[in-house]
């Protein structure tokens, strides 16, 4: 069972300023570049890590949401990119979702042109209607440039885009930045959380060669091993499986072999999915599945079998279990990453979700704890993540894939109220909100939606206002801009040579 919430009694009422970060993964080291550049002058900060255990070593797409990160840091754009053999990433490439044959890509684009009062999936569903439109993916600017494999940096961000990283090149470049704020690395196993015998607080961390790190504020960063909040806390875990059923992966490297991809790409399986993510010189391959209806071996020849160039790396084995900690925030330790909760890797949301486990607790950082303000962290967090969840869930749900046992229960398994809910809205009217604050808007959910076979029915009447040419006209437009930026931009890998090339590796 779950220990409650420390009430407010066991609290202590001095001022937090010594914060130990425990865990050295990208959690880790996103979490001490953020709290020593940002809040660092106030604060004693020490990160721990072992380099024995390592880090889990993969995680390598991201989204658009990582840029406003880097902004609030202020990284330097082409030294982040050059140090982490980073490339653009304008989407993810979804192949065999809806069927096996089928393709299509989930740009972070903004597709067409809204009115007030309707969507611009309105006025396409009506041009489709009278033979005036083209695809859908042919009105956004992102896609276009994705399937042409061009980048470049336009003005007022009109292209919107995220990147992919070497995930070690990354935490070290922000340990760079974590030491120049004032950060103190400490290099050791973690034999002990010691905990105080009234509270229940933590009181410090104690290393194997018989060290002590004491600390206010302790940030669990020590990914699935969850070691502060798991095990010694005793935070129970909520398990999202009957949703999401893959709990397995295999990850490998490869040598590039040809010029990178803007975009990641998501290959189905019968029983999961592989992933490919380009860097400057290497690929990332991987394959993540259900070990309920594969076995391993099944699982690594497949992933072999289909990759190509050169292997730089011996095939990684990873287990996980998909689900979050039923609070993230608990007394004076605080969860971030794999600690605080798993939602697989197909939308790339993991590195996002550590973001914003940090972005809040700069937010509230807390002159001394204080339970409303953890509980309103929790209920945050809480909320960011099941939004993550049902879409992502999504993507297995709304398909017309029949072929496996695996894909048949996804077809049929009950949904969250909130995801049915937003797949019956958009089937009866071609509608998608957006509640303020959540990650995933309208036009990802269309894009999904659509791309994985959902039809609306019916759409708004605005539409019909217009007559034939005009709506020919208005679509059109649309089209001839989406050409001309694509046909100006350059080739993403020129670009990338000339812009933040990276030493080989
Ligand atoms: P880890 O990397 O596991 O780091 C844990 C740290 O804790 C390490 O430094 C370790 O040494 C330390 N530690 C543990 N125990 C001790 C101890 N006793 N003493 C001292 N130190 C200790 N996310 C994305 O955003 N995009 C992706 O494309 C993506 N792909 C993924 C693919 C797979 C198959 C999986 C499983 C995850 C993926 N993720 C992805 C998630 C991503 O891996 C994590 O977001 C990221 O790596 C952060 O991990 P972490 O820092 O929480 O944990």
């Amino acid at each position: 069972m779950s220990p409650s919430s420390p009430s407010e009694s066991v609290l202590p009422q001095t001022p937090v300023r010594r914060v130990v970060i425990a865990g050295g993964g990208t959690a880790g080291w996103m979490a001490a570049a953020a709290i020593c550049k940002l809040l660092g002058r106030t604060l004693e900060v020490t990160l721990v890590e072992s380099e024995d255990i390592g880090t889990i070593g993969v995680g390598e797409a991201t989204i658009p949401t990582m840029l406003t990160f880097h902004r609030l840091l202020g990284i330097d754009e082409q030294a982040f990119m050059a140090a982490s053999q980073a490339t653009i990433k304008l989407g993810i490439s979804f192949e065999g979702w809806r069927d096996p044959d089928h393709r299509y890509l989930h740009s972070f684009g903004i597709t067409g042109k809204d009115h007030w009062s309707a969507g611009f999936q309105h006025f396409w569903m009506r041009g489709r209607e009278r033979g005036l439109a083209e695809d859908y993916p042919a009105y956004c600017i992102e896609l276009q440039a994705a399937l042409r494999h061009r980048f470049a940096h336009l003005s007022d961000y009109r292209m919107n885009y995220a990147y992919h990283l070497d995930a070690g090149r990354y935490a070290r470049f922000l340990r760079g930045i974590s030491e120049t704020h004032g950060c103190r690395r400490i290099e050791g196993r973690i034999a002990e959380v010691i905990t105080d015998p009234d509270s229940g607080l933590i009181r410090a961390l104690q290393l194997a060669d018989g060290s002590t790190i004491e600390g206010d504020l302790f940030v669990d960063c020590t990914g699935f091993r969850a070691l502060l909040i798991g095990q010694t806390l005793g935070v129970g875990f909520e398990d999202w499986s009957h949703w999401l059923l893959n709990d397995s992966a295999i990850a490998t490297q490869t040598a590039a072999v040809r010029p990178p991809a803007p975009y990641t790409r998501a290959i189905a399986e019968p029983w999961g999915w592989q992933w490919r993510i380009a860097l400057q010189h290497r690929m990332g391959n991987g394959i993540v599945y259900a070990s309920r209806h594969v076995d391993d071996d099944t699982a690594r020849a497949r992933l072999l079998s289909s990759i190509e160039g050169e292997r730089l790396r011996e095939p990684l084995q990873l287990r996980f279990r998909p689900g979050r900690r039923l609070r993230s925030w608990h007394g004076n330790c605080i969860a971030i990453g794999l600690s605080a909760s798993f939602i697989e890797p197909l939308e790339s949301t993991t590195i996002h979700l550590i973001q914003r486990g940090i972005v809040r607790l700069l937010q509230a950082f807390p002159q001394v704890l204080a339970a409303p303000a953890i509980a309103e962290y929790n209920a945050r967090m809480d909320e960011e993540l099941q939004h993550v969840r049902d879409f992502v869930i999504l993507h297995y749900h709304a398909t017309e894939r029949r072929d496996s046992a695996y894909w048949r229960y996804v077809a049929e398994m009950p949904l969250p109220d909130t995801l049915q809910h937003r797949i019956d809205l958009f089937r009866d009217t071609g509608t998608v909100y957006h509640v303020p604050g959540e990650l995933f808007a309208e036009n990802s959910w269309i894009q999904v939606m659509l791309g994985q076979g959902i039809v609306p029915r019916h759409r708004h009447p605005v539409p019909d206002l217009m007559g034939d040419e005009e709506l020919r006209g208005f679509l059109a437009a649309v089209r001839a801009d989406v050409e001309r930026t694509v046909d100006a931009l350059p080739a993403h890998h020129d670009y990338l040579q000339r812009y933040c090339p990276a030493a080989p590796a």
